[in-house]
Formats: C-alpha cells, structure tokens, sequence
C-alpha cells in the first residue's frame, strides 16, 4: 500500500497543503497576490514581486543591500580591474 512512501514523507512537508502541482508564480506581496509574468525574476530577498511591488522599498526587502554593495565593491575591487582614481603603493 502507501505505508512505504508515507514513511518517507517528511514532517515539513506534511505542514504544508496537500496538493501541490504546480505551484503559480504570484507576487509575494501580502495585499497583491497578483500573477507573475515569466520575465519577473526574483528579488534578492528570494520573494517575487510585480512590476509595481519589486522595488525594494516598497515591499520593505529585509536583504542586506549596503553589505551586499559593500562586498560587491570589494569583489570588484579585488579582481584589480583597474580602479579609476587612488593607487594603493605600497
Ligand atoms: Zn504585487
Ligand atoms: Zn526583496
């Protein structure tokens, strides 16, 4: 019977709803709902919003962007890609 894969469903999927075929692209926006075309991609929060709910202010982004730019400075500067302005001497 079905005892063999109840075994193996895990506790966390058991919380969730049942039927889960294909789960619709909407925007994560608690008052929206609205469907996601294919072109919307995914905040750097993970969540995807509409065109009108991606802006990071306006759907309040908990990501980190001053450390994500900060480390995107230092990647980029790591990479010794010319850095206009100071040189380091050392
Ligand atoms: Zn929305
Ligand atoms: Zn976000």
């Amino acid at each position: 019977m079905d005892n063999k894969q109840q075994g193996k469903t895990r506790l966390k999927d058991a919380r969730k709803k049942k039927k889960k075929k294909k789960k619709k692209r909407r925007c994560a926006h608690a008052a929206c709902r609205k469907k996601l075309l294919l072109t919307d991609t995914a905040c750097r929060c993970g969540e995807t919003y509409c065109s009108a709910h991606r802006l990071p202010e306006v759907h309040v982004c908990p990501f980190d962007y001053k450390a994500f730019d900060k480390g995107q400075f230092i990647a980029a500067a790591g990479l010794g890609g010319g850095v206009p302005g100071k040189l380091v001497t050392i």
